[in-house]
């Protein structure tokens, strides 16, 4: 096993699923993930920034700075509207008690899996995993049910969510996670958790994990490319980073696709004091 590899997570098996050879690229050569680039670029950087300032403006919030404090750093059109919704979205109800931010992590064969929340609630007895997207399209539930993402964060918490839980893993049934749009505040995607797909989540990360740990260790005596071969499904190309690495064509896909396809690894990617001294 390369020692470069040593964690999973949900972006990372995504790549894996959409194409082995990005999964290389960007997880075992660990080719810097270039900007996606789609047309207009500087618009799509900006959006992307504003994105991830989004989300820490809503972590310091969660952590216990004020509304009016944290509000007064949303300085641009897009910040303030998504800063809006959010105030709206957090007096519907009480939460519970709240973990921003929090990294859970599992043994899964040779790896370890790894998931970063945006917030974890606990209310009672309930465990609602909330994951904030700024995307432009509100993307089908049917999309989001299938993503790595959606069966990783549930998987994970009833696998590694004791702690939370006086010392008790959360059953299934108990766990629900819920995608909120901040462009689509009142469209929120919801997908509660039973046994048996936590069973067949595990299950296939299981054999995820060791297709993946096979194929990186016997990459020595073959070929990575053979072993990671890329995609036929061309369109994954339209928006994939690493166009210029494999021919697969220079025109970028539209944005608004991109983002959900390209969504960087929020665990790895983003550096929060980098963040903090961006200016709009
Ligand atoms: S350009 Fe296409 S084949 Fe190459 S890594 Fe990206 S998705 Fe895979």
């Amino acid at each position: 096993m390369p020692e470069n590899l040593t964690t999973l997570s949900q972006s990372s098996l995504q790549d894996y699923q959409d194409c082995p050879r990005r999964f290389e690229l960007r997880y075992l050569q660990r080719l810097a993930y270039p900007a996606i680039e789609t047309e207009p670029a500087l618009e799509n950087e900006k959006h992307q920034q504003e994105g991830e300032y989004f989300h820490r403006l809503a972590q310091q919030h969660l952590i216990g700075i004020p509304a009016e404090q944290v509000g007064r750093l949303a300085n641009t059109e897009n910040l303030q509207r998504w800063w809006g919704n959010f105030q709206d979205f957090r007096s519907l109800g009480d939460f519970g008690s709240l973990y921003p931010e929090i990294t859970l992590s599992a043994p899964l064969g040779k790896f370890r899996l790894v998931a970063k929340y945006d917030l974890i609630a606990i209310e009672k007895d309930r465990a609602v995993i909330f994951d904030w997207k700024t995307y432009r399209k509100r993307p089908k539930n049917e999309w989001i049910h299938v993503r790595w993402q959606t069966r990783v964060y549930r998987a994970l918490l009833a696998k590694a969510g004791a702690h939370l839980n006086s010392g008790s893993p959360f059953t299934p049934e108990q766990i629900e996670m819920v995608y909120w749009f901040a462009e689509f505040p009142a469209e929120p995607a919801k997908f509660p958790y039973k046994a048996d797909q936590f069973k067949r989540d595990w299950d296939a990360l299981t054999k995820i994990a060791e297709e993946i740990s096979h194929a990186a260790t016997s990459a020595g005596s073959t070929s990575l490319t053979m072993n990671f071969p890329k995609t036929d499904e061309v369109s994954k190309c339209s928006y994939c980073p690493y166009r210029s690495y494999c021919n697969r064509g220079v025109r970028a896909g539209d944005a608004a696709d991109a983002e959900l396809e390209t969504e960087a690894e929020e665990l790895f990617d983003v550096n929060f004091e980098q963040i903090g001294e961006i200016g709009f």
